[in-house]
């Protein structure tokens, strides 16, 4: 069996500069709260708990010291309970959230009613949803506007979680485009990464029999690759690491495609690739016909 890994995978710029910022304020100060998790990567977060950063849920847990915040940014609100605390804020929120969090503001101010495009739950939409202040509304697709009842000669601004598809963002522009607002703005937020790394998923999809997602299961984007490669190729699966694969995805597959969530370590995606292939390697010689992926693994270490 053939093995194509896709052109992007591994930590993004944002993911990689927040694990960095994390490891030097460990290195200096011994011990540090992280407000939820640094990124959405089990593997990483243990590593990271290890030299000293402790996850707290709420700032009301922090005992003094220093909070890192993640790449995905906190609500002004949260900023503001940080220093009214004394706490030492460590900022890793990413560049380009950052400016999604400024469109979001200045469209607020603006006095524009804001959409934005993502999953309501996740860290990086409700800071997003608090920068945009009152007339704000937060939609996952265009069926989601239904339940606004925008009315005809509305200003309306649109932007999206940096993470999100292109194709259901531009979904709900056209949705949008359809109330015949008085104004309309929009602002592609999605960051550069996302969206050259949902291409070149979708690009491998469209070659191999069956796709690969690493990724953490908690993880936006990583769930979003995984919805675009599942469109093209049934055959997707969405693995942590590479003891979630099972032999009998792959009985008759020829060639195979990999590629990783923006918060996956390199590493471990090559730990997934090493194991399928040791695994379809000994296939052929029959070696280990009927082990599991597990002791594949093990025998190929
Ligand atoms: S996915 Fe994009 S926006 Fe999110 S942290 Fe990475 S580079 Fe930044």
């Amino acid at each position: 069996m053939r093995l194509k890994l896709a052109k992007k995978i591994g930590f993004c710029f944002g993911v990689r500069r927040a694990v960095e910022m994390a490891e030097k304020v460990l290195k200096k100060e011994g011990r540090a709260y992280s407000l939820g998790s640094i990124i959405h990567n089990k593997q990483v977060v243990e590593s990271l708990s290890k030299k000293g950063l402790e996850v707290i849920k709420s700032i009301d847990e922090a005992d003094g010291g220093i909070v890192v915040i993640s790449s995905h940014g906190i609500s002004p609100d949260v900023a503001g309970e940080i220093s009214r605390r004394s706490l030492k804020l460590a900022d890793t929120t990413c560049p380009f959230v950052r400016n999604a969090q400024k469109t979001a503001r200045s469209l607020g101010e603006d006095g524009y009613t804001v959409i934005i495009v993502g999953d309501v739950d996740h860290p990086e939409v409700k800071a997003l949803y608090d920068f945009a202040g009152r007339c704000a509304h937060v939609v996952k697709d265009a069926s989601g506007l239904k339940a606004l009842k925008l009315k005809p000669g509305e200003r309306i601004g649109i932007l999206s979680q940096t993470t999100q598809s292109m194709d259901n963002f531009l979904g709900v522009v056209k949705a949008i485009t359809g109330t015949k607002p008085k104004s309309l703005k929009v602002f592609n937020t999605i960051c550069k990464d996302a969206q050259m790394r949902q291409a070149a998923a979708r690009d491998i999809s469209r070659e191999v029999e069956l796709m690969l997602v690493v990724g953490g299961k908690n993880s936006a984007n990583t769930k979003r690759l995984f919805e675009v490669c599942k469109k093209i190729l049934p055959k997707s699966y969405l693995v942590e690491t590479e003891d979630d694969l099972k032999v009998k995805w792959f009985k008759g597959v020829s060639v195979a495609g990999i590629t990783s969530g923006a918060s996956t370590p390199d590493i471990i995606v090559r730990r997934v690739a090493k194991v399928v292939k040791s695994s379809a390697e000994c296939g052929k010689e029959r070696k280990v016909a009927n082990s599991t992926w597990q002791k594949r693994r093990t025998a190929s270490k």
